[in-house]
């Protein structure tokens, strides 16, 4: 249960002054849905502006303030076109005020031929022509004014101005109630930070690095503290020991050696399985390193240690597929291996139950229906969780539920995430990595095409297709109305279908699991040979034959997804090929960005970039894995801010573990702030 003095901030964004349905849309696109968020919503930035009484005052590029008369309306020739409003100062100089989109209706209201108005904004030039684009003002009355501010510069979404969401943060504010400090004294003293509520009015009034710093601060601290938690409470835990002898392991007849770092990552494990607190691990590879013999050889152990191993895949597909890799693989072990997904009934779930129950079945490999309540083990020793990102840290915690004694667990993710990043997301956890690929792996070739020159991409893929390969076609989900973007992927499946007909599949995150299963499946078993999908293909299902991979608008995706995107070719002998389409017109960042995918196939490497690339609200959608779990905190201060706070979060855990001393029981409400209040719940667990 939410703290009560933390019900003020957690109060609908709509009990505002002015809030009402046609606010809530562009709010809740934000992710500004609680007084808490709105608090929370910082200026990217502040501008200071000058007024002047002459357009020749201004300089190209400066924050100006002028009083200007529309003298003509523009109305665009068709409708991709601005609306522009053509206006002059005093002596006569004209200046286009121009307007894109549906910002067009607000032109024409406060925009009336013949009257004065005061404008503000950023002067440009377009072609020969002054131009002020989107002006952030224009008043009646008063504009002089306006001159002489420091003003924020809010993150907007389509339907919001600038003075409106300045409006509702500085109501919001006014609602912030001052909470008790959670940072150590000496914290605060040596940076010189305000205090929690002094910091958020700051940080909206104007540019206060300390201010900014502080909040950034709280969102790592909360971050680190839940996550150590999480640690400590797995050290309380009793898990039982696993030592192998080998027996089975020696069986095992694997037609390829082992590489370095498969060694080191398999003898790291074999460690912690042997002592008495359970293991947290995680597995961290390229898509390809080779981490599902790893996870053999982790299974191999419990197994010979007389337990019960599971392996855990978030989709049916991945699983299946698991099951038969391992089933081949460990073929002459002789231990078994069952398959237990939610589509299994009747008989042949009620045999594979109690096998698990009597201990006839070693391994098991299922999707998270070998978790539900029904499914009892007679001993299970060991969890491993492939494709980690795709769950949670509250649900990481549900899954090691099982049994009397708590399971080691090792999660495998082939996401790159930076080093700084994966303190923050798995900093409960002790992290192996598989940072060598195994030998004789070709380069997946890259190319960045223009979106106009899809004609020659399509006869690409009708050449790949006629020698018995088989190819992806991804396409973006970029809109704010998820409807737009299946209408998107729709059309392009229409497309190619009409070119490839019954070759071509589409796959999508709206369509019913069973549509999308038997989607798959066509295409994993070769009777599909093109696939149509929107962002959501599986992660790490093989498809040997599957050799080229086509993304469309790549700008619009992470590197990161772009480097998995990828990683879906390149697994066989082939050579594979990876073609970016991008959109005609794309930023100098979005550039540089897919010129690094060209450039490196290293994940770290991409990881650690991307994050430096990304500019903020320049990729769209929703939150990408391996994106920064944070919000407030910007890149440089989780560089030097995130391993101060990883420190006193552990120094606070060390001293006061139960959080029921004056700063613990302040931590708590940060918790609760940062929405990482399953760490609390941990303590109340025991
Ligand atoms: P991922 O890390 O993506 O799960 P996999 O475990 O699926 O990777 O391995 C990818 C491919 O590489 C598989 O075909 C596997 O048999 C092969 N492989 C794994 N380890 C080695 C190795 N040491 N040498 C050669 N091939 C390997
Ligand atoms: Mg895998």
């Amino acid at each position: 249960m939410r703290p009560e003095r933390l019900n003020l901030l957690f109060a609908e964004a709509d009990t505002l002054e002015g809030v009402g349905p046609k606010l809530r849309k562009p709010l809740d696109k934000l992710g500004l849905t609680r007084i808490r968020d709105l608090a929370y919503h910082l200026p990217d930035r502040f501008v200071t502006r000058r007024a002047i009484e002459n357009l020749d005052e201004g300089s190209e590029g400066e924050q100006i303030v002028v009083a200007l008369t529309p003298i003509e309306h523009r109305a665009p020739r068709n409708n991709r076109g601005p609306y522009r409003v053509l206006a002059q100062d005093a002596p006569g100089n004209v200046c286009a005020l121009t307007y894109f989109g549906r910002a067009s209706y607000t032109a024409k209201k406060l925009l009336p031929v013949g009257e004065k108005r005061w404008v503000a904004g950023r002067l440009d030039r377009y072609g020969d022509m002054l131009q002020i684009v989107h002006p952030d003002h224009v008043e009646q009355e008063g504009g002089a004014a306006l001159g002489t501010l420091v003003e924020p510069v809010y993150p907007l979404a389509e339907g919001l101005t600038q003075p409106k969401v300045t409006g509702l943060a500085r109501q919001a504010l006014e609602r912030v109630p001052d909470l008790p400090e959670w940072i150590e004294p000496g914290v605060m003293a040596k940076h010189g930070w305000p205090a929690w509520r002094d910091a958020l009015v700051l940080a909206h009034r104007a540019p206060h690095a300390e201010a900014r710093d502080r909040l950034a601060y709280d969102e790592l601290f909360a971050n680190s503290l839940a996550l150590m938690l999480v640690k400590a409470a797995n050290r309380r835990k009793r898990g039982q020991p696993l030592r192998g002898d080998g027996s089975l392991r020696d069986r095992l007849r694997l037609p390829f050696p082992l590489t370095g770092a498969q060694s080191r990552s398999i003898s790291e494990i074999e460690g912690d399985l042997a002592q008495g607190a359970p293991m947290l691990r995680l597995l961290q590879g390229d898509v390809g390193a080779g981490k599902t013999i790893v996870a053999l050889e982790a299974m191999l152990v419990a197994v010979e240690a007389g337990a019960q191993a599971a392996l855990l895949a978030p989709t049916e597909i991945l699983a299946r597929q698991h099951y038969e890799t391992l089933r081949e693989l460990a073929a002459a072990t002789g231990v078994q291996i069952a398959l237990l997904t939610g589509r299994d009934k009747g008989k042949a779930r009620e045999s594979i139950l109690m096998g698990l129950v009597d201990g006839s079945i070693d391994l098991v490999v299922g999707t998270h229906a070998i978790f539900q309540e029904s499914v009892a083990y007679r001993n299970l020793g060991l969890v491993v969780i492939d494709e980690q990102h795709r769950f949670g840290v509250s649900q990481r915690l549900m899954l090691t539920r099982k049994g009397k004694l708590t399971p080691h667990t090792l999660a495998m993710t082939a996401t790159p995430i930076p080093r700084t990043l994966t303190l923050a997301q798995y900093g409960e956890m002790e992290v192996s990595r598989l940072d060598e690929m195994p030998p004789g792996r070709k380069p997946i070739v890259t190319r960045v095409v223009a979106l106009d020159r899809i004609e020659d991409v399509v006869s690409g893929i009708a050449r790949h297709l006629e020698t018995g390969q088989q190819a992806f076609w991804v396409c973006p989900m970029v809109h704010e109305n998820e409807r737009e973007d299946l209408a998107a992927a729709e059309a392009r499946f229409a497309a190619l279908k009409a070119r490839f007909g019954d070759a071509v599949v589409l796959v999508h995150g709206q369509q019913k699991p069973e549509v999308k299963d038997a989607a798959m499946e066509r295409f994993v078993s070769g009777e599909a040979k093109l696939m149509v999908a929107t962002t959501v293909i599986e992660v790490g299902v093989d498809v040997p034959n599957a050799t080229l991979v086509i993304v469309e608008q790549a700008e619009h995706f992470g590197l990161a997804q772009l480097h998995q995107l990828r990683g879906r070719v390149g697994r066989g002998s082939q050579q594979a090929v990876c073609l970016l389409l991008r959109s005609p017109a794309i930023s100098e960042t979005a550039r540089r960005r897919l010129a690094l995918m060209r450039e490196t196939q290293d994940g770290f490497r991409i990881a650690e970039e991307d994050l430096e690339l990304r500019g903020a609200g320049e990729i769209l959608g929703t939150r990408q894995s391996g994106d920064s779990p944070f919000r407030i905190a910007q890149p440089e201060q989780i560089k030097h801010l995130l391993p101060i706070a990883h420190d006193d979060a552990r120094l606070l855990v060390d001293r006061d573990g139960g959080l029921s001393g004056e700063r613990g029981e302040a931590a708590r409400l940060l918790l609760y702030l940062f929405e990482r209040d399953w760490g609390v719940q941990l303590l109340r667990g025991g």
